[in-house]
């Protein structure tokens, strides 16, 4: 199915089931940078929790607050009865560490699911696993390969694979040319999250019955790209734009009726 298709109908349901909510799900998100990409993720999920009925808030500090200022406020939302989750839109400015912040939120308000004690997991991979079951894509004993490792795309993806019961293989950039040749022309499945546009392109061999997830946002003068380019030879690949984006953006939401729960 198409994502767009796939993400509009499933809206349709989670809209449903808020609609016979009697408390309806809240969200704030909290924003500090200020730069065209934040401002449209957050406008985004905005737009996603009006859509869907959630009570979502954006709180919007000045680029200039401190660590301690942003250090209570998460305290404060911590404790807040009445809320359900809340995200700090990432990236902080540099004079904010990012991983204190991620830290500092509580566990069952961590609708992102960055947490290391989160039941919930992060987003993306979260929103790209939905995805593959609602695709029926077969996953079990399936050569799965990783390509990126950071913590919030390429280790939880690759955690989530294995306990479908993948053979799972992470690549990164240290790996050599020839092994990336070999795990990609044994790949059943290959999720690509570097931000290297073109990462993925004619001059490997792939299965045709592969499934390529390109989850990489790679902006230019002519718009968004992936970390793959359009129409490799293989039975699935996702687009972008209308890819993982939408899928990361829905399971935001799905997350959050989780911590409603
Ligand atoms: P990241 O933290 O920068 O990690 C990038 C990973 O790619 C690293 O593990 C790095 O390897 C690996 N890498 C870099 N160059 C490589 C190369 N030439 N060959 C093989 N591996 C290479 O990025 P991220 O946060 O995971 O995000 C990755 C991409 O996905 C970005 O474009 C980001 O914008 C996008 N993204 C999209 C969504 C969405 O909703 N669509 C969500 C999150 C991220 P090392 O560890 O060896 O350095």
């Amino acid at each position: 199915m198409i994502i767009k298709e796939y993400v509009k109908a499933r809206k349709v349901e989670l809209k449903d089931l808020i609609a016979k909510m009697d408390r309806k799900p809240t969200l704030v998100i909290v924003q500090i940078n200020d730069d065209p990409a934040s401002n449209a993720y957050v406008k985004g999920k905005l737009k996603d929790s009006a859509e869907l009925g959630v009570e979502a808030k954006l709180i919007k500090l000045p680029e200039s607050t401190t660590e301690k200022e942003l250090l209570k406020l998460v305290g404060k939302l911590n404790k807040n009865k009445k809320l359900d989750g809340f995200l700090v839109q990432m990236p902080l400015p540099k004079h904010i560490n990012e991983d204190t912040i991620k830290l500092a939120i509580s566990p069952e308000k961590d609708v992102d699911g960055f947490h290391p004690l989160s039941k919930l997991n992060p987003c993306t991979p979260q929103g790209i696993m939905n995805y593959l079951k609602a695709e029926n894509v077969e996953l079990k004993g399936k050569n799965a390969v990783v390509i990126g490792r950071s913590n919030i795309v390429g280790k939880p993806m690759a955690k989530m694979l294995l306990a479908e019961s993948s053979n799972v293989t992470v690549l990164h950039s240290k790996t050599t040319r020839p092994d990336f040749e070999r795990y990609i022309a044994n790949a059943d499945i290959i999720v690509v999250a570097t931000g290297k546009q073109g990462i993925l392109d004619e001059s490997y061999k792939y299965k045709d019955s592969a499934v390529i997830v390109d989850v990489g946002i790679n902006r230019d003068e002519t718009g968004l790209h992936g970390d793959a380019v359009p129409n490799l030879p293989v039975r699935l690949q996702t687009p972008v734009p209308g890819g993982v984006g939408l899928l990361t953006r829905l399971a935001l939401m799905e997350n959050l009726l989780k911590l409603h729960k």
